[in-house]
């Protein structure tokens, strides 16, 4: 319910309760019994209770109202900036500060549900000749169209965010490394076929994809993801681009060894 509304009743309560109570007090004395006396009051006085119900319940309803709305507003302003503060601009996508709130509420949940999540890494490839050749508003729409195409290629309870730059990356909850494979090569096709055309201008660009796929015996926590689907990624820019490459068990040993001598 919102505020206003719930103050406008509870202003309402209140006001009734300075006439009811009146009434009542004046019914506890002594000399009458109740059903004699509230008869006689009302004819007495019937014009000042009705007056003070009408009158005290509006001015305490209306007053409560506006309170209730003012709270109604700054609830509004609250939820419009934290959506703010964590939503890119350019994109509408979650931002780096959005992607690492979410990875930790889903890791956990993967922790405790036992059941696969995999993280995909993305990077335009060669964005940066894009930018050069069309100028940077024309490498903007393309960022904004290829945030949607991702989007569109995921499923509703999977989380895109903007890594920063050219790169994005996907949370796939309950998603095994067969399906983790299956999206990123979804994404990376689609991103191949599609045409960038905006203003005259029309480009073709390519994706690279770096997955990553935790089971319950990984070990790994949701930072050490993060880094091995970026291993992986590197690993696909450097075997020519437009394509994936999925994290193998060989690439989390290694991982995991340089971590333990580092420590
Ligand atoms: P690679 O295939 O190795 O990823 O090459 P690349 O050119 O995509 O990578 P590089 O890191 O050299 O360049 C990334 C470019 O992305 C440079 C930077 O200006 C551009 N970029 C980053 N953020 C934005 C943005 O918000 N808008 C636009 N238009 N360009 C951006
Ligand atoms: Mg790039
Ligand atoms: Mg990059």
């Amino acid at each position: 319910m919102k505020k206003s509304y719930f103050f406008a009743l509870v202003g309402l309560a209140l006001g009734a309760g300075a006439p009811v109570g009146a009434f009542l007090l004046r019914c506890v004395t002594p000399t009458f019994p109740f059903s004699l006396f509230y008869r006689q009051e009302m004819v007495e006085h019937g014009f000042f209770y009705i007056y003070m119900l009408v009158g005290t319940c509006l001015v305490f309803s209306i007053f409560g109202f506006f309170i209730g709305r003012s709270e109604d507003l700054l609830i509004h302003k609250d939820v419009i900036l934290s959506k703010e503060v964590l939503t890119d601009p350019l994109t509408g996508l979650g931002n780096h500060r959005f992607l690492h709130d979410t990875f930790k509420v889903e890791f956990r949940r993967h922790v405790t549900s036992r059941q696969p999540i995999s993280c995909l890494m993305l990077d335009l490839d060669h964005f940066k000749v894009i930018n050069d050749t069309y100028g940077h508003p024309f490498g903007d729409y393309v960022l904004k169209q290829f945030a949607g195409l991702v989007k569109r290629s995921i499923r509703v309870d999977d989380v895109a965010a903007r890594y920063g730059g050219e790169e994005f990356l996907c949370i796939l909850p309950n998603c095994d490394q067969d399906q983790a494979r299956t999206v990123a090569e979804r994404i990376r096709r689609e991103t191949e076929r599609h045409s960038f055309s905006h203003g005259g201008k029309k480009v073709k660009v390519t994706v690279s994809l770096g997955a990553v796929t935790s089971y319950e015996s990984s070990g790994l926590n949701y930072r050490q993801l993060i880094a091995l689907s970026d291993q992986a990624l590197y690993e696909a820019k450097k075997k020519g681009r437009n394509q994936v490459v999925q994290t193998t068990l060989q690439m989390m040993k290694k991982y995991a060894r340089r971590k333990s001598s580092k420590s």
